[in-house]
């Protein structure tokens, strides 16, 4: 999964809106690049793993700041 525009693979989740749903119902979960921003649709699972790493993140500096 590359970005169309800029070919980076670093990626974000978008927020979802309404909209989406559709997209949704196709296993497609809006995502956006870091590099250019441009909003895109990835797999559910790139989505996940992109929720995973972001919690994975949070939690990390949690404990930090302790
Ligand atoms: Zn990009």
């Amino acid at each position: 999964m590359i970005c169309t525009n800029c070919s980076s693979s670093n990626f974000r989740l978008s927020r979802f809106r309404w909209r989406d749903l559709e997209r949704l119902a196709l296993l497609q979960y809006p995502i956006r690049c870091r590099n250019c921003h441009e909003r895109t649709y990835g797999g559910v699972m790139l989505a996940l793993y992109l929720a995973q790493s972001r919690r994975a993140r949070r939690r990390k500096r949690t404990a930090a700041s302790k």
